[in-house]
Protein backbone atom coordinates (compact mmCIF):
# COMPACT_ATOMS: atom_id res chain seq x y z
CA UNK A 1 0.00 0.00 0.00
CA UNK A 2 2.75 2.30 1.49
CA UNK A 3 5.27 1.70 -2.50
CA UNK A 4 1.51 2.49 -4.15
CA UNK A 5 0.76 5.47 -2.32
CA UNK A 6 4.51 6.64 -3.72
CA UNK A 7 4.85 5.89 -6.91
CA UNK A 8 1.20 7.48 -7.55
CA UNK A 9 2.82 10.63 -6.54
CA UNK A 10 6.05 10.48 -7.67
CA UNK A 11 5.10 11.97 -11.31
CA UNK A 12 3.56 15.20 -10.37
CA UNK A 13 5.07 15.81 -6.58
CA UNK A 14 7.61 17.47 -5.92
CA UNK A 15 9.83 16.88 -2.25
CA UNK A 16 10.81 20.02 -0.40
CA UNK A 17 13.44 19.41 2.34
CA UNK A 18 12.86 21.43 5.52
CA UNK A 19 14.21 21.64 8.91
CA UNK A 20 11.82 20.92 12.06
CA UNK A 21 11.52 24.14 14.00
CA UNK A 22 12.62 24.83 17.31
CA UNK A 23 10.35 24.24 20.09
CA UNK A 24 7.54 23.11 17.67
CA UNK A 25 5.68 20.36 18.76
CA UNK A 26 3.70 17.38 16.10
CA UNK A 27 0.41 18.92 17.06
CA UNK A 28 1.31 22.32 16.13
CA UNK A 29 2.72 20.96 13.03
CA UNK A 30 -0.61 19.44 12.21
CA UNK A 31 -1.77 23.02 12.56
CA UNK A 32 -0.03 24.93 10.51
CA UNK A 33 -1.19 22.04 7.66
CA UNK A 34 -4.95 22.09 8.34
CA UNK A 35 -4.63 19.19 9.38
CA UNK A 36 -7.35 17.63 12.51
CA UNK A 37 -5.79 16.97 15.74
CA UNK A 38 -8.08 14.19 16.11
CA UNK A 39 -6.18 12.10 13.84
CA UNK A 40 -3.15 11.88 16.62
CA UNK A 41 -5.67 10.25 18.53
CA UNK A 42 -5.55 7.26 16.35
CA UNK A 43 -1.38 6.74 16.89
CA UNK A 44 -0.58 3.37 18.36
CA UNK A 45 0.25 4.19 22.26
CA UNK A 46 3.72 2.56 21.28
CA UNK A 47 4.35 5.06 18.37
CA UNK A 48 3.45 8.20 20.65
CA UNK A 49 7.28 8.12 22.19
CA UNK A 50 8.57 8.69 18.62
CA UNK A 51 6.44 11.94 18.02
CA UNK A 52 7.91 13.64 20.89
CA UNK A 53 11.62 12.63 19.72
CA UNK A 54 11.76 14.99 16.57
CA UNK A 55 14.16 17.69 17.61
CA UNK A 56 14.62 21.04 15.97
CA UNK A 57 17.06 21.26 13.18
CA UNK A 58 16.20 17.89 12.54
CA UNK A 59 15.63 17.58 7.87
CA UNK A 60 12.38 16.00 7.32
CA UNK A 61 10.65 16.21 3.74
CA UNK A 62 6.91 17.06 2.53
CA UNK A 63 5.95 15.69 -1.07
CA UNK A 64 3.27 18.13 -2.03
CA UNK A 65 1.44 17.94 -5.43
CA UNK A 66 1.36 20.50 -8.23
CA UNK A 67 -0.63 22.95 -6.30
CA UNK A 68 1.54 22.85 -3.41
CA UNK A 69 -0.67 20.32 -1.60
CA UNK A 70 0.71 18.37 1.11
CA UNK A 71 0.36 14.71 0.10
CA UNK A 72 2.88 13.41 2.33
CA UNK A 73 5.45 14.01 5.30
CA UNK A 74 8.39 11.90 6.13
CA UNK A 75 10.50 12.63 9.37
CA UNK A 76 13.30 10.21 10.16
CA UNK A 77 13.08 8.51 13.47
CA UNK A 78 16.53 7.02 12.78
CA UNK A 79 18.70 5.97 10.16
CA UNK A 80 16.38 3.15 9.46
CA UNK A 81 12.44 3.98 10.15
CA UNK A 82 10.80 7.36 9.14
CA UNK A 83 7.37 8.68 10.51
CA UNK A 84 5.37 9.05 7.34
CA UNK A 85 2.10 11.06 7.18
CA UNK A 86 0.52 10.83 4.45
CA UNK A 87 -2.85 11.75 2.32
CA UNK A 88 -4.90 8.49 1.67
CA UNK A 89 -6.31 9.02 -1.38
CA UNK A 90 -9.32 7.57 -1.34
CA UNK A 91 -11.01 8.74 1.84
CA UNK A 92 -9.18 11.95 1.97
CA UNK A 93 -7.73 11.52 5.37
CA UNK A 94 -4.22 11.60 6.67
CA UNK A 95 -2.94 8.78 8.19
CA UNK A 96 0.30 7.41 10.11
CA UNK A 97 2.67 4.71 9.96
CA UNK A 98 6.27 4.29 10.69
CA UNK A 99 7.71 2.63 7.74
CA UNK A 100 11.58 1.80 6.91
CA UNK A 101 13.51 4.43 4.79
CA UNK A 102 13.69 3.92 1.87
CA UNK A 103 16.98 5.00 -0.22
CA UNK A 104 18.71 4.07 -3.32
CA UNK A 105 22.84 3.71 -3.84
CA UNK A 106 24.01 4.93 -7.60
CA UNK A 107 27.39 5.59 -8.98
CA UNK A 108 27.82 8.84 -10.72
CA UNK A 109 30.90 9.75 -13.18
CA UNK A 110 31.80 13.95 -12.95
CA UNK A 111 34.49 15.67 -15.02
CA UNK A 112 35.42 18.84 -13.71
CA UNK A 113 38.03 21.79 -15.03
CA UNK A 114 39.92 23.19 -13.24
CA UNK A 115 39.10 27.03 -13.52
CA UNK A 116 40.20 27.98 -10.13
CA UNK A 117 40.25 25.96 -6.40
CA UNK A 118 38.88 22.78 -7.09
CA UNK A 119 36.86 22.62 -4.57
CA UNK A 120 35.16 25.82 -5.69
CA UNK A 121 35.27 24.53 -9.29
CA UNK A 122 33.51 20.86 -7.98
CA UNK A 123 30.60 23.09 -6.60
CA UNK A 124 30.12 25.55 -9.22
CA UNK A 125 30.15 22.48 -12.32
CA UNK A 126 28.39 19.50 -10.14
CA UNK A 127 26.71 21.28 -7.26
CA UNK A 128 27.50 19.12 -4.92
CA UNK A 129 29.50 20.72 -1.60
CA UNK A 130 29.98 17.71 0.17
CA UNK A 131 31.28 15.76 -2.78
CA UNK A 132 33.95 18.56 -3.07
CA UNK A 133 35.09 18.62 0.25
CA UNK A 134 35.23 14.32 -0.55
CA UNK A 135 37.18 14.93 -3.61
CA UNK A 136 39.67 17.63 -1.85
CA UNK A 137 39.95 15.24 1.19
CA UNK A 138 41.31 12.46 -0.95
CA UNK A 139 43.73 14.44 -2.86
CA UNK A 140 45.73 16.39 0.28
CA UNK A 141 48.13 13.40 0.66
CA UNK A 142 48.09 12.36 -2.83
CA UNK A 143 48.16 15.80 -4.88
CA UNK A 144 49.40 19.07 -4.46
CA UNK A 145 47.34 21.76 -5.23
CA UNK A 146 49.41 24.00 -6.00
CA UNK A 147 50.05 21.92 -9.32
CA UNK A 148 46.63 22.67 -10.71
CA UNK A 149 46.80 24.88 -13.96
CA UNK A 150 44.03 26.74 -15.51
CA UNK A 151 42.50 23.67 -18.20
CA UNK A 152 43.23 20.98 -15.87
CA UNK A 153 40.89 18.33 -15.15
CA UNK A 154 39.46 16.03 -12.93
CA UNK A 155 37.45 13.14 -13.52
CA UNK A 156 35.99 10.88 -10.57
CA UNK A 157 33.49 8.33 -9.77
CA UNK A 158 31.38 7.67 -6.55
CA UNK A 159 28.59 6.46 -5.09
CA UNK A 160 25.94 8.41 -3.25
CA UNK A 161 22.49 7.36 -1.37
CA UNK A 162 20.06 9.52 -2.35
CA UNK A 163 15.96 9.18 -1.44
CA UNK A 164 13.31 11.22 -2.73
CA UNK A 165 15.84 12.66 -5.34
CA UNK A 166 18.42 13.82 -2.89
CA UNK A 167 21.76 13.57 -0.85
CA UNK A 168 21.26 11.15 1.96
CA UNK A 169 24.29 10.76 3.56
CA UNK A 170 27.86 11.73 2.08
CA UNK A 171 29.38 10.31 -1.18
CA UNK A 172 32.45 7.96 -1.43
CA UNK A 173 34.75 8.39 -4.16
CA UNK A 174 35.99 5.45 -5.40
CA UNK A 175 38.87 6.78 -7.89
CA UNK A 176 40.01 9.80 -9.49
CA UNK A 177 41.80 10.46 -12.57
CA UNK A 178 43.65 14.08 -12.70
CA UNK A 179 44.86 15.57 -16.22
CA UNK A 180 47.57 17.93 -15.11
CA UNK A 181 49.53 19.86 -17.40
CA UNK A 182 48.68 17.08 -20.11
CA UNK A 183 50.04 14.34 -18.14
CA UNK A 184 47.36 11.97 -16.86
CA UNK A 185 47.54 10.88 -12.54
CA UNK A 186 45.52 8.09 -11.30
CA UNK A 187 44.45 8.11 -7.62
CA UNK A 188 43.66 5.33 -5.71
CA UNK A 189 40.61 5.82 -2.54
CA UNK A 190 41.11 3.80 0.01
CA UNK A 191 37.24 3.91 0.85
CA UNK A 192 37.53 2.70 4.42
CA UNK A 193 39.37 6.65 4.96
CA UNK A 194 38.43 8.64 2.10
CA UNK A 195 42.14 9.13 1.40
CA UNK A 196 43.34 9.16 -2.00
CA UNK A 197 46.74 7.05 -2.87
CA UNK A 198 49.21 7.95 -6.06
CA UNK A 199 49.38 4.43 -6.61
CA UNK A 200 47.02 0.94 -5.56
CA UNK A 201 48.78 0.15 -2.53
CA UNK A 202 48.82 2.19 0.95
CA UNK A 203 51.51 2.37 3.40
CA UNK A 204 49.27 1.25 7.12
CA UNK A 205 51.00 2.16 10.18
CA UNK A 206 51.04 -0.54 12.87
CA UNK A 207 52.87 -0.70 15.99
CA UNK A 208 54.92 -2.77 17.80
CA UNK A 209 55.66 -2.41 21.84
CA UNK A 210 58.63 -3.60 23.30
CA UNK A 211 60.75 -2.93 26.49
CA UNK A 212 63.44 -0.21 26.04
CA UNK A 213 66.05 0.92 27.90
CA UNK A 214 65.21 4.66 28.83
CA UNK A 215 68.14 7.12 30.13
CA UNK A 216 66.86 10.49 32.22
CA UNK A 217 70.07 12.63 32.51
CA UNK A 218 70.61 15.58 34.40
CA UNK A 219 68.91 18.79 33.51
CA UNK A 220 68.35 18.34 29.66
CA UNK A 221 65.69 20.38 27.97
CA UNK A 222 64.76 22.50 31.23
CA UNK A 223 66.44 25.15 32.35
CA UNK A 224 67.04 24.29 35.78
CA UNK A 225 67.19 20.86 37.18
CA UNK A 226 66.74 20.07 40.87
CA UNK A 227 69.31 20.36 43.63
CA UNK A 228 68.45 17.05 45.24
CA UNK A 229 67.84 14.14 44.36
CA UNK A 230 64.58 13.20 46.23
CA UNK A 231 62.80 16.48 46.87
CA UNK A 232 59.93 17.29 49.38
CA UNK A 233 58.73 21.06 49.43
CA UNK A 234 58.50 21.88 53.28
CA UNK A 235 57.77 25.55 52.56
CA UNK A 236 56.81 27.36 49.31
CA UNK A 237 58.32 30.81 47.81
CA UNK A 238 55.98 33.15 49.51
CA UNK A 239 56.02 37.58 49.52
CA UNK A 240 54.57 36.45 52.80
CA UNK A 241 54.40 34.19 55.44
CA UNK A 242 54.48 32.80 59.27
CA UNK A 243 58.07 32.41 60.02
CA UNK A 244 58.14 29.70 62.86
CA UNK A 245 61.00 30.88 64.11
CA UNK A 246 61.09 34.46 64.38
CA UNK A 247 57.23 34.37 64.91
CA UNK A 248 56.50 36.78 62.52
CA UNK A 249 55.16 37.38 59.25
CA UNK A 250 58.23 37.65 56.55
CA UNK A 251 58.30 36.88 52.51
CA UNK A 252 59.66 33.62 51.90
CA UNK A 253 62.32 34.33 48.88
CA UNK A 254 62.76 30.96 47.88
CA UNK A 255 61.06 27.37 48.97
CA UNK A 256 62.25 24.91 51.32
CA UNK A 257 63.38 21.49 50.82
CA UNK A 258 63.36 18.77 53.77
CA UNK A 259 66.19 16.55 53.61
CA UNK A 260 68.66 14.62 56.23
CA UNK A 261 71.33 16.76 57.50
CA UNK A 262 74.26 15.40 54.86
CA UNK A 263 72.81 15.05 51.96
CA UNK A 264 74.62 16.13 48.72
CA UNK A 265 73.21 19.61 46.97
CA UNK A 266 73.65 20.30 43.85
CA UNK A 267 73.86 22.97 41.24
CA UNK A 268 70.91 23.62 39.34
CA UNK A 269 72.54 24.50 36.21
CA UNK A 270 76.12 25.47 34.97
CA UNK A 271 77.68 28.57 36.35
CA UNK A 272 80.28 30.69 38.33
CA UNK A 273 80.32 30.49 42.28
CA UNK A 274 80.36 33.84 43.09
CA UNK A 275 80.16 33.56 47.04
CA UNK A 276 80.81 30.63 49.45
CA UNK A 277 80.88 31.07 52.97
CA UNK A 278 78.99 32.03 56.27
CA UNK A 279 76.41 34.83 55.82
CA UNK A 280 73.69 36.02 58.64
CA UNK A 281 70.57 34.28 58.75
CA UNK A 282 71.26 32.07 56.01
CA UNK A 283 74.61 30.27 57.65
CA UNK A 284 77.17 28.26 55.42
CA UNK A 285 75.89 29.59 51.74
CA UNK A 286 76.55 29.37 48.20
CA UNK A 287 75.96 31.61 45.34
CA UNK A 288 76.06 30.46 42.19
CA UNK A 289 75.61 33.12 39.01
CA UNK A 290 74.39 31.32 35.51
CA UNK A 291 74.50 34.22 33.25
CA UNK A 292 71.96 36.54 32.48
CA UNK A 293 71.42 38.19 35.64
CA UNK A 294 70.29 34.80 37.18
CA UNK A 295 72.11 33.91 40.34
CA UNK A 296 70.92 30.86 42.45
CA UNK A 297 71.37 30.77 46.46
CA UNK A 298 71.73 27.37 48.76
CA UNK A 299 71.75 28.18 52.35
CA UNK A 300 71.84 26.63 55.75
CA UNK A 301 74.81 23.78 54.30
CA UNK A 302 76.16 22.06 56.87
CA UNK A 303 79.10 22.18 54.75
CA UNK A 304 80.31 23.72 51.70
CA UNK A 305 82.17 21.76 48.94
CA UNK A 306 83.00 24.56 46.34
CA UNK A 307 85.09 27.58 46.63
CA UNK A 308 84.25 31.60 45.19
CA UNK A 309 85.39 31.55 41.76
CA UNK A 310 84.90 27.59 40.58
CA UNK A 311 82.77 27.00 37.77
CA UNK A 312 80.39 23.74 38.62
CA UNK A 313 78.09 22.15 35.88
CA UNK A 314 74.83 21.52 36.41
CA UNK A 315 74.36 18.50 38.99
CA UNK A 316 77.72 18.78 40.56
CA UNK A 317 77.91 18.36 44.60
CA UNK A 318 78.87 22.26 46.10
CA UNK A 319 77.46 20.83 49.91
CA UNK A 320 75.41 19.12 51.92
CA UNK A 321 72.50 19.87 54.01
CA UNK A 322 72.55 21.40 57.42
CA UNK A 323 70.79 23.51 59.82
CA UNK A 324 73.21 26.59 59.90
CA UNK A 325 71.97 29.97 60.38
CA UNK A 326 68.09 30.60 61.09
CA UNK A 327 67.01 27.55 60.67
CA UNK A 328 64.15 24.94 62.17
CA UNK A 329 65.62 21.89 61.06
CA UNK A 330 68.04 20.40 58.28
CA UNK A 331 66.70 21.94 54.99
CA UNK A 332 67.93 23.56 52.30
CA UNK A 333 66.93 26.49 51.54
CA UNK A 334 66.80 27.40 47.78
CA UNK A 335 66.61 31.15 46.29
CA UNK A 336 66.60 32.61 42.31
CA UNK A 337 67.33 35.82 41.62
CA UNK A 338 66.85 36.97 38.35
CA UNK A 339 68.14 40.61 38.12
CA UNK A 340 68.57 40.52 41.91
CA UNK A 341 64.48 40.08 42.40
CA UNK A 342 63.68 36.66 44.21
CA UNK A 343 61.71 35.28 41.21
CA UNK A 344 59.85 31.51 42.48
CA UNK A 345 62.35 28.74 41.88
CA UNK A 346 59.78 26.16 41.16
CA UNK A 347 59.00 28.02 38.36
CA UNK A 348 62.49 27.86 37.03
CA UNK A 349 63.07 24.37 37.47
CA UNK A 350 62.26 22.47 34.31
CA UNK A 351 59.03 20.06 34.26
CA UNK A 352 61.32 17.01 33.36
CA UNK A 353 63.13 16.84 36.24
CA UNK A 354 60.75 18.05 39.21
CA UNK A 355 60.30 14.25 40.77
CA UNK A 356 63.23 12.78 39.21
CA UNK A 357 67.18 12.08 40.21
CA UNK A 358 69.11 14.67 39.12
CA UNK A 359 72.34 13.45 40.04
CA UNK A 360 72.70 10.75 37.67
CA UNK A 361 71.08 9.79 35.10
CA UNK A 362 68.71 6.70 35.65
CA UNK A 363 67.80 3.91 33.62
CA UNK A 364 64.37 2.68 33.40
CA UNK A 365 63.01 -0.01 31.23
CA UNK A 366 59.82 0.99 29.53
CA UNK A 367 56.83 -0.01 27.31
CA UNK A 368 57.80 1.93 24.13
CA UNK A 369 55.57 2.29 21.09
CA UNK A 370 57.46 2.19 17.90
CA UNK A 371 55.04 2.53 14.67
CA UNK A 372 56.09 0.96 11.60
CA UNK A 373 54.52 0.88 8.17
CA UNK A 374 53.54 -2.12 5.84
CA UNK A 375 52.74 -2.25 2.20
CA UNK A 376 48.80 -3.17 1.84
CA UNK A 377 46.81 -3.11 -1.20
CA UNK A 378 44.16 -0.79 -1.49
CA UNK A 379 40.74 -2.57 -1.89
CA UNK A 380 39.45 -2.79 -5.03
CA UNK A 381 42.06 -0.32 -6.37
CA UNK A 382 43.02 -1.77 -9.55
CA UNK A 383 38.87 -2.67 -10.12
CA UNK A 384 37.82 1.35 -9.79
CA UNK A 385 40.91 2.26 -11.75
CA UNK A 386 39.31 0.25 -14.70
CA UNK A 387 36.21 1.29 -14.01
CA UNK A 388 36.90 4.88 -14.06
CA UNK A 389 38.91 4.49 -16.91
CA UNK A 390 35.52 2.95 -18.88
CA UNK A 391 33.55 5.90 -17.85
CA UNK A 392 36.01 8.49 -19.45
CA UNK A 393 36.22 6.27 -22.32
CA UNK A 394 31.84 6.45 -22.58
CA UNK A 395 31.04 9.30 -20.45
CA UNK A 396 31.59 12.63 -21.35
CA UNK A 397 29.00 14.71 -18.71
CA UNK A 398 28.80 14.85 -15.40
CA UNK A 399 25.81 14.07 -13.33
CA UNK A 400 24.95 17.62 -11.96
CA UNK A 401 23.13 17.96 -8.70
CA UNK A 402 22.02 21.08 -8.78
CA UNK A 403 19.52 20.96 -11.33
CA UNK A 404 17.83 17.79 -10.07
CA UNK A 405 14.21 18.84 -8.87
CA UNK A 406 14.77 20.23 -5.36
CA UNK A 407 13.24 22.75 -3.38
CA UNK A 408 15.25 23.45 -0.37
CA UNK A 409 14.11 26.14 2.07
CA UNK A 410 17.25 26.30 3.38
CA UNK A 411 21.01 26.22 2.65
CA UNK A 412 21.86 22.33 3.19
CA UNK A 413 24.12 22.88 6.34
CA UNK A 414 25.48 19.42 6.05
CA UNK A 415 26.87 20.21 3.36
CA UNK A 416 28.80 22.97 4.14
ZN1 LIG B 1 63.81 29.06 53.39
Amino acid sequence: MVFLLLSSYVFSAKAIELRWQKGETFSEYLDTKGIPQSILEKVDEGDVQFFNEIHAGQKFYELVDEHGNLLQTLIAINSEMQIQLYKNPETKEFEFDIIPIEHETNEYFAKVEVTSILYNDIVAQIGHKMLAARVSYALKQAFNARNFKVGDEVSFFYTQDTRMGMFYGAPHIKAIMIKNRGKEKFICIDEETGRGYDGTYKMEPYTVTSKQKVHYTVGDGGMFSLPLQHIRITSPFSLRRWHPVLKRYRPHHGVDFGAKRGTPIMAIGDGRVIYAGWMRGYGNVVKIDHGGSIVSLYAHQSKIKTKKGAFVKSGNVIGYVGNTGVSSGPHLHLGIYQNRKPINPMNMISRDSKGRSVLKSIVKYEDVDEIFYKKVPIPNAQENKTKLLELLRNQESSYIWKNMQKISKKEDEADS
